[in-house]
């Protein structure tokens, strides 16, 4: 059984600790989850410290959108931005995202008002595929959530292809 070992400052960061759930995700890596923005509201009120609003919940793709982090851009426009991925599963393997999260941070959280969004970004992963030569056949694979294996916080479309396929998937 892991065991951590945090030097807390405060009252206010043991509160969002009793809060965060600690997990280990599919690759073996152990991961944090924050709770939804409401129970970090009652843990913030109780320890009287500001709650975090979820522009500040930034993710790796927040950087890399930022430009603050490298990343091999694949397409762009104004509102996606395409990307390899660090860790290609196929010889071609980018990820597809939305410059402005908007509440998306998984596909499970999609509402009417991200209709639009989510139909640029299926477009974005064609406009991919034909960049890259795999029109001929390509997977698109969204993993929302846990138990899909999702571990960026910020909806993305990964676009393989380059190689067979199988079925079915992991
Ligand atoms: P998920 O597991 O959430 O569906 O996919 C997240 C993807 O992001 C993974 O395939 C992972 O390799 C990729 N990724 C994580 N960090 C970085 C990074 O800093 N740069 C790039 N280009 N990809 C990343």
């Amino acid at each position: 059984m892991a065991s951590l070992n945090l030097s807390l400052e405060c009252d206010s960061e043991m509160a969002m600790l009793k809060q965060m759930a600690f997990i280990c995700n599919c690759q073996g890596t152990w991961l944090f989850t924050v709770p939804p923005t409401s129970s970090i509201s009652q843990a913030a009120a109780a320890a009287r410290v500001p709650p975090v609003s979820e522009t500040e919940t930034r993710t790796i793709f927040d950087k890399i959108i930022a430009k603050e982090i490298p990343s091999t851009v694949v397409y762009e426009d104004d509102a996606v931005l395409a990307f390899r991925d660090i860790s290609p599963q196929a010889p071609v393997h980018v990820l597809v995202i939305p410059k402005s999260r908007d509440g998306l941070t998984e596909l499970g959280k999609a509402g009417k008002r991200h209709e639009e969004i989510l139909g640029r970004l299926l477009h974005a992963a064609k406009m991919v595929a034909e960049k890259e030569g795999i029109l001929e056949g390509f997977r698109v694979v969204i993993n929302s959530g846990p138990s899909a294996c999702q571990s960026v916080y910020h909806l993305h479309l990964h676009v393989l292809g380059g190689r067979q396929m199988k079925w079915p998937p992991g």
